[in-house]
């Protein structure tokens, strides 16, 4: 599937805010925004008018789209899925997300980025439950275990990663072993454990508007 390959510096700079989306640099400060937080383009500096309440909802969907890097169509499903599902249609929205396979690759610490976690994904170094999986997009669900490949574990990339994740932690609902390269998913993440700086009620008004 098509993805956004623009620099995505831009992208934080559009909204005005940090999405994290290069990994270490994010926190340092080479950091665009924190150098230069101005919209791109020509009329970048130009002061802005007081945005109405459908540029607010429009703004939050495209921070919470472009920080999981995924595309408007893919996102509208992920919406309507959550929507169909029982419970709190914001908070499911974000749990789908969150069970994307790059983003618990990302989360379990295989990638500095969901970028690069997707790319691991994309490049084959991954199985799902024992089975190799090159699908980032694939939702999983709680008790799904993932791995790093045996033939991909002796690369110098995972030796050194398997050094540094043994003094990284993971968020609640995963569970890492760094000795043999795999996690595991113990439940969906609540609102409160995620700590995202987003207003998803926005992004739901967005779509039922
Ligand atoms: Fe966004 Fe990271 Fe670039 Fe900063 S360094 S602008 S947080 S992608």
């Amino acid at each position: 599937m098509a993805r956004y390959t623009g620099p995505v510096c831009r992208l934080c700079r559009r909204e005005g805010t940090k999405l994290f989306l290069k990994g270490d640099r994010c926190m340092s400060g080479k950091c665009a925004i924190e150098r230069r937080n101005t919209r791109p383009g020509q009329h970048g500096q130009a002061r802005s008018r007081k945005p109405s309440g459908y540029a607010l909802q429009l703004r939050e969907k495209q921070k919470v789209r472009r920080t999981y890097g995924v595309l408007e169509r893919q996102f509208k499903r992920y919406y309507e899925e959550a929507a169909r599902r029982p419970g709190k249609t914001s908070e499911n929205l974000l749990q789908l997300l969150e069970m994307r396979l790059d983003t618990v690759v990302y989360r379990l610490g295989f990638g500095d980025s969901r970028a690069q976690a997707r790319q691991l994904v994309t490049h084959g170094h991954f199985q799902v439950n024992g089975r190799k999986s090159d699908i980032p997009s694939m939702i999983l669900k709680p008790g799904t275990e993932v791995a790093v490949r045996e033939n991909s574990r002796g690369g110098e990339y995972f030796k050194t990663r398997a050094l540094m994740l043994a003094e990284k932690g993971v968020p609640p609902w995963l569970k890492l072993n760094p000795d043999t390269l795999s996690g595991r998913i113990l439940a969906l993440p609540t609102r409160q454990e995620l700590e995202l700086p987003f207003d998803e009620a926005l992004v739901v008004e967005y779509y039922q508007r």
